[in-house]
């Protein structure tokens, strides 16, 4: 960290009052390779408190990479992550690029920090300026957000809205796969609740839910729809291997002892399934699905019935 004049050695003492880790580096051409290689010159205290590498851990942008992403896939995806965002800086003509990157701190511990680097235009002897801001617990806020909001909190299933998103998704690829849905719903739930109260209702409900979860493997999404209605997303699977997956469950589930306390009661549920076609909107498919199971409903209940 040795500064070369009298302007580096103000510049490097005032950076050291600046709370937010800062690293400047510069870039050289290596007299070998003939390659432009980013050596780093100086790190600021808050770099050292906050992060923890000094410069003879880190001496330039490879040492770098190698030491806050040491798995080697991870480490390529960022590098190419890194040069994607930089070159794309670049032909925007923006001088600085900026990417969100979970580093390994010199504690062993994995923070996620926001990174933002002057780069490398005309003059490439120039220091350049990184900045890394720590956005850990925002970043930690957001994914529990994300996952809240994705899932059913009593049966920890995928939500309605998670459903939606994973159909829509699917739905708009171009050539995507054959999509089938089936939808659930307890017969005459509404008597477990009344007979066994309302507690024990919401317990057979995760029940059902760890039950339908046996199909997970095949399933793209397992969704509790609402109250006691659950939908499952089926991919690469025809109509009528889905109403056989439908028998099946049908089947396990009336003869399932479900258990409260020491209360042992049995349920049956009915499915409607549907195949999605060519083109057909999100909006239609759920109308038929739906359509499909009221009309199981209508049948007699305990039955599997194909819109
Ligand atoms: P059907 O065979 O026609 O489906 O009859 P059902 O009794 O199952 O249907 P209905 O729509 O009459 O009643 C559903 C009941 O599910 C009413 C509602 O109070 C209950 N329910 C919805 N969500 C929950 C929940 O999260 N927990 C519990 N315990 N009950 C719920
Ligand atoms: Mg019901
Ligand atoms: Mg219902």
């Amino acid at each position: 960290m040795t500064a070369r004049n009298d302007s580096e050695v103000i510049l490097f003492k005032s950076l050291d009052f600046i709370p937010i880790p800062i690293l400047l580096s510069e870039s050289r051409m290596d007299e070998v390779s003939g390659c432009i290689q980013r050596i780093h010159r100086f790190v600021n205290h808050a770099f050292i408190e906050q992060i923890g590498y000094t410069l003879v851990d880190i001496p330039d942008m490879d040492a770098w990479f190698n030491t806050v992403y040491p798995d080697p896939l991870v480490r390529q995806d960022m590098f190419e992550g890194w040069a994607a965002i930089v070159e794309s800086s670049i032909s925007a003509g923006i001088d600085t690029a900026e990417m969100q990157a979970r580093i390994l701190c010199c504690n062993g511990e994995y923070r996620w920090f926001l990174i933002t680097a002057q780069i490398a235009t005309d003059n490439q002897s120039e220091l350049h300026i990184v900045t890394m801001r720590d956005i850990h617990d925002l970043q930690m806020l957001i994914d529990e957000n994300k996952t809240l909001s994705n899932t059913d909190a009593l049966t920890g299933l995928a939500n309605r809205r998670k459903a939606e998103a994973v159909l829509e998704n699917v739905l708009s690829a171009t050539n995507g796969p054959e999509l089938c849905l089936l939808m659930c719903d307890v017969d005459y739930f509404k008597a477990i609740n009344d007979t066994f109260g309302h507690l024990c209702g919401d317990d057979v409900l995760v029940q059902v839910a760890r039950l339908l979860e046996g199909l997970q493997q095949s399933a793209a999404c397992i969704a509790r729809w609402g109250g006691e209605e659950f939908l499952i997303v089926l991919q690469g699977h025809s109509l009528d291997e889905v109403h056989q997956i439908g028998e099946l469950l049908r089947m396990d589930l009336a003869s399932t002892d479900f258990n409260y306390h020491d209360e042992h009661l049995n349920l049956t549920m009915s499915f409607g399934c549907i195949r999605i076609q060519d083109n057909e909107s999100l909006r239609s498919a759920l109308y038929r699905v739906d359509s499909a199971l009221y009309n199981a409903k209508s049948a007699g209940r305990n039955c599997v019935v194909m819109g």
